[in-house]
């Protein structure tokens, strides 16, 4: 126990994040959107959890929100054994030399006036109390480091590829040795070709420096090439979360086996049978009542529209949120108890939804961003 809880850096507890929109003329109630809705997660030092889910499930608010780049509305988030929830401004901003983030696009998230060695500087200057000589050579070796090399210091981003841009985005976060690195969609809008590259060095850079990292991404491939766990995110609740290898080899979640279903299986690994997922999320604005995911679930009973499945313990390092998980393990019930015909759930027809790529199509590509 003394040695989880050292080993443990992050502890966020019933995170919550809600956005008002001002209503419509004479609405009396003006629409919220949870966003987050009540999550705990943890993660543990060097420990690297993806956070997967389609557009608009709020798993990048989640990371920006467990970072304080954003305000949550309610939980408590614990890092490197402090309640960083309502540090003051000032407090916060000395805790974030331990916790950056590198953003999707490499393109708009470095300033194209700022030569590579004035950004790299920034969060030394920041943070770092050195010499100007003492932070040159820290800014060369964090460019080392990413592949990138000092002969780089004098140019502008526009001079580099996105690959590129997103190596110099990487070695800008990593100059602190921040214990925690959130990569929001890292990878997404970088060519195929250079999403392995961007894994790859995100892989050694960790085991060179035992960085912990937070995955944002919707690229199936890539979470389960670079994650050690994984949560999957269902408009702002998590539904299913544990080991990465076991949530993708035998998936319970029925959202979660859609997502798997969805991912090409390398020939050789035989046929996986395919999970329809029909429709469109629904509005955030108006989430379905009961269990979220009732509207599209080929597995809803008549119980999942109108009770909110827990988040529970379903054995060997896992949870999920359904009723027809057990706390004790997986046990599929079958179903007896149709959902009513006026409940709104969709016939699984049709092809999955989202694009997902295999670890092998990941490795013989590329792709990145900060
Ligand atoms: Fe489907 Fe019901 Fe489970 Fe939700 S609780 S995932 S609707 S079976």
């Amino acid at each position: 126990m003394a040695n989880e809880t050292e080993n443990r850096l992050l502890t966020v507890t019933g995170l919550s994040k809600t956005f008002g929109y001002s209503g419509k003329l004479f609405q009396r109630v003006a629409p919220v959107v949870h966003a987050v809705n009540n999550i705990s997660l943890t993660l543990d030092r060097g420990e690297t959890l993806g956070i997967v889910g389609e557009s608009g499930c709020g798993k990048s608010t989640l990371s920006r929100a467990l970072m304080r780049i954003i305000e949550p509305t309610a939980g408590t988030i614990t890092f490197r054994g402090r309640d960083i929830t309502t540090l003051p401004p000032a407090e916060m901003r000395a805790e974030r030399q331990h916790m950056q983030i590198v953003f999707q696009d490499p393109f708009g998230s470095l300033n194209p006036r700022m030569t590579v060695r004035e950004l790299v500087d920034e969060p030394l200057r920041a943070h770092s109390p050195g010499t100007k000589v003492e932070r040159l050579e820290q800014i060369a070796a964090a460019l080392d480091a990413v592949g990138m090399g000092r002969h780089v210091l004098d140019r502008h981003p526009h001079e580099f590829s996105g690959g590129q841009r997103q190596r110099i985005a990487i070695a800008r976060a990593m100059v602190l040795n921040p214990e925690l690195l959130v990569g929001d969609e890292p990878v997404s809008a970088l060519d195929v070709s250079v999403r392995a590259q961007i894994l790859n060095l995100l892989k050694r850079l960790q085991r060179q420096t035992g960085t912990a990292y937070i995955i944002v991404s919707h690229d199936l491939g890539a979470i389960r090439y670079i994650c050690h766990r994984v949560a999957v995110m269902y408009l702002g609740r998590i539904v299913e979360e544990g080991p990465v290898d076991a949530v993708f080899r035998d998936p319970q979640h029925p959202y979660t086996r859609v997502l798997v279903a969805a991912v090409p299986v390398p020939r050789a690994h035989g046929r996986r049978e395919r999970v329809p997922l029909v429709g469109e999320m629904p509005s955030p604005l108006a989430p379905p009542p009961g269990c979220h995911f009732h509207t599209r679930c080929p597995s809803a009973i008549a119980r999942c529209a109108v009770d909110a499945p827990e988040l529970r313990v379903i054995g060997d390092g896992r949870r999920a949120a359904c009723h027809l998980l057990t706390p004790s393990g997986p046990a599929a019930p079958p179903i007896t108890e149709p959902l009513p015909p006026d409940a709104g759930v969709a016939v699984p027809e049709g092809n999955a939804s989202g694009h997902m790529q295999s670890e092998n199509e990941t490795n013989n590509q590329g792709s990145n961003h900060t």
